[in-house]
């Protein structure tokens, strides 16, 4: 995608999450990788709601500003997630509601945060790297993606949630699914509800 074009989407995706309160105050960030090898991000303190596409920081792999406000102090996380993942194109990160709480929970290890029992969590969303608490903006976050290669959705210890996507409208997709299967674990909780059986899991994950 082109920088003009990619501006455009990455505008759009951040309004729509912040109307859909996907995103409050100044929380959450989003960059995308262009063909050139340069990234877009959103600006640092900006909110997803006012952003414009001047703004947008256009920044190269050196974090060399080309165009575009100064970008958020979390670059160095969403560097770590393209050095992981070479095929991915962008980097959705959010602290919304229900996917902080769990975040937020004792005992998190990577793989299935809760058991399953909706389909679209386990095909849309599925496994995740649990990345340990950290002061935000911290570098040794980076580290922790690294050493969680296989996974593409992350839990950030009391923090909220990263996701990476082949495009941007798969990152957010991706996102927006955690959020809303988070959702649905918290108010499921007193439920008796009926979990997948691990053959039904398998079905699934074939599907993915
Ligand atoms: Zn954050």
């Amino acid at each position: 995608m082109h920088e003009k074009e990619a501006r455009r989407s990455l505008v759009m995706v951040a309004r729509s999450l912040f109307a859909r309160g996907y995103a409050v105050g100044s929380a959450g960030n989003i960059s995308m990788r262009l063909e050139d090898g340069t990234y877009l991000a959103t600006p640092s303190g900006s909110s997803f709601g006012t952003i414009s596409e001047e703004d947008i920081a256009h920044f190269d792999e050196e974090r060399n500003l080309l165009s575009g406000k100064s970008p958020t102090k979390e670059v160095p996380l969403h560097l770590a997630c393209y050095a992981t993942h070479p095929s991915m194109r962008a980097v959705v990160h959010l602290h919304a509601t229900y996917s902080t709480l769990l975040a937020s929970c004792e005992g998190l290890t990577d793989g299935l945060p809760f058991d399953p029992f909706t389909p679209y969590f386990v095909m849309r969303v599925g496994e995740v790297g649990v990345l340990p608490y950290r002061i935000p903006g911290s570098v040794l976050l980076a580290k922790d993606i690294e050493q969680r290669p296989q996974f593409t959705t992350y839990l950030m210890a009391n923090h909220g949630m990263l996701v990476c996507g082949h495009t941007l409208t798969e990152a957010v997709n991706a996102a927006e699914e955690f959020e809303e299967s988070a959702k649905l674990w918290y108010l499921g909780q007193s439920l008796p509800l009926r979990y997948l059986k691990p053959e039904e899991i398998e079905e699934l994950k074939a599907k993915r």
